[in-house]
């Protein structure tokens, strides 16, 4: 497959940080490079917890964030040395969700290369976002209202007469 030479380059940085990853429980290293207007890097970090642990694509994901260059992320690169290059997980796709577009390219690599390219769209049609949450939000206001005009009208003054005899 083409690959750009913008996408060659990221797959470097993701290789390398593979390399840093933190696994000695699964033993599995991940690397990971978002491109935009900046290159950004994560690699799988681990926990004896295990439920500490995060993966290489939200290491790079919060990174990004927390340094202000996810703005303009395009694309991101994913290496690991599975037999067959590994998608993300379920989390990592939610954590994409909510900062990038469907048109995200994700390109899976393994040690000797970049394997495939798949949109984010593609591997994550239907997501849950920001407009799930509005959408509840705005179904059930009705309802808390009453309940906390109930509330203050109701049991509020008789427990506070109550409380001060
Ligand atoms: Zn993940």
């Amino acid at each position: 497959m083409k690959v750009p030479a913008k996408i060659t380059a990221a797959y470097g940085r993701a290789k390398a940080a593979r390399l840093k990853a933190h696994a000695p429980y699964s033993k599995f290293q991940v690397g990971a490079a978002l491109v935009g207007p900046s290159v950004t890097t994560g690699c799988n970090v681990e926990n004896a917890s295990y439920g500490g642990t995060v993966c290489a694509e939200r290491i790079a994901i919060f990174k990004a964030v927390s340094e202000g260059v996810v703005e303009g992320v395009t694309d991101i690169i994913v290496v690991t040395d599975a037999p067959e290059p590994a998608y993300p997980c379920a989390f990592c796709l939610q954590v994409m969700a909510e900062f990038f577009d469907p048109s995200l390219r994700v390109w899976l690599g393994d040690l000797k290369g970049v394997r495939s390219m798949h949109t984010f769209g593609e591997l994550l049609p239907h997501p849950f976002g920001p407009k799930q949450l509005g959408d509840a939000r705005e179904a059930a206001a009705a309802p808390i209202e009453r309940r906390s005009r109930a509330g203050a009208s109701g049991s509020g003054s008789g427990r506070k007469s109550g409380r001060r005899k």
